[in-house]
């Protein structure tokens, strides 16, 4: 028999634990053919995540659960759940229960069919207005500027064959961007549509600034066109101040140059700094990360696996 594991990142869901554990035994009927393993992976939650899971687990031991030494984000307890996760095809699913398990049989159809990587995408959602415009641009910079293409809507909502698991856990870069990361493996892939559903209890662990510092990283994490964008908008601003200056020797030649000139001076030097400035600050952010992952740190600690210490290696 097949083993297919799922893996829910979670932080702060206490109110989803319920549903999610009957939504899985849904899963489990319905799907009674193949061995199931569900892997919680507490990402540091402040509330009573993880004596529910603890609970869910003793009740059911096919519920796993790792338990992260601090919130590290979304990205690396994925990269846990990778680690940790069994199974011959791994499922990413939210712990708040947003991604259908009615797309879970389609999946694993496809799979049986050879698909290595069967990615969900979004139909529609309910996000408010700004959050779906800006998530539509965003997939479209990351695609235009990425040497790889970058599917639109799709989110972490997917099937990995064995394959893709063992090719992601080689990956051990701690500024993690997975998205680009399923793109670039490569392997076999499918896609299916759902609907994505409403959160039905806690509240999202996003806001505009988080999302923003994501997008960042995001961006930075799979192209380097940023910093090509520096060149070019140097180099611009450079053959400008250079058609200028010969504006400026010819007309003083003609005209002479009485003391003048105040403004256009300050609109120079302004202009110049901000370029300057915007081009350092580009190429600050890919410091930083070559900083941070040049530590090769660990990408992170566990407190646990079902209750027993394991070594952090
Ligand atoms: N999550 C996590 N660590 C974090 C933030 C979020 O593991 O630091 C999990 C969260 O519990 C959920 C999933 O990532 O299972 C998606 O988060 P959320 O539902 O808040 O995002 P949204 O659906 O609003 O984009
Ligand atoms: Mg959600």
């Amino acid at each position: 028999m097949k083993k297919v594991s799922i893996i829910f990142p979670t932080y702060n869901e206490e109110a989803s634990i319920d549903l999610l554990y009957n939504s899985m035994v849904k899963v489990m009927t319905d799907n009674s053919h193949y061995e199931w393993e569900f892997l919680i992976i507490n990402d540091g939650s402040s509330d009573n995540t993880l004596n529910a899971v603890k609970e869910l687990h003793q009740k059911d031991n096919r519920f796993c659960y790792l338990d992260l030494s601090r919130n590290y984000g979304k990205e690396i307890a994925m990269m846990a759940g990778f680690d940790y996760a069994t199974g011959d095809a791994v499922i990413i699913m939210d712990a708040d229960m947003q991604h259908p398990i009615s797309v879970i049989p389609e999946m694993l159809a496809y799979w049986e069919k050879g698909y290595q990587d069967v990615y969900a995408q979004r139909e529609s959602s309910n996000e408010q207005w700004f959050k779906k415009k800006s998530s539509q641009l965003y997939y479209k910079l990351l695609d235009e500027t990425s040497d790889i293409p970058i599917l639109k809507n799709v989110g972490d909502f997917r099937l990995l064959d064995r394959v893709c698991v063992d090719a992601l856990k080689q990956m051990r870069e701690t500024q993690r961007n997975t998205k680009s990361m399923y793109c670039w493996i490569g392997f076999r892939k499918k896609g299916i549509k759902y609907k994505q559903l409403s959160r039905k209890s806690g509240k999202t662990k996003w806001n505009f600034l988080s999302l923003l510092t994501l997008a960042i990283d995001g961006l930075t994490s799979c192209t380097t066109m940023p910093l090509r964008f520096a060149t070019i908008l140097g180099s611009l601003a450079s053959l400008l101040a250079f058609i200028y200056l010969f504006v400026i020797i010819v007309k003083t030649l003609v005209f002479g140059e009485p003391v003048q000139g105040y403004p256009t001076l300050m609109v120079t030097i302004l202009f110049l700094g901000g370029v300057q400035l915007i081009s350092l600050g580009i190429i600050g952010e890919y410091l930083s990360r070559v900083f941070k992952e040049t530590k090769g740190r660990p990408g992170y600690f566990i407190n646990s696996y079902n209750g027993t210490e394991t070594k952090n290696t």
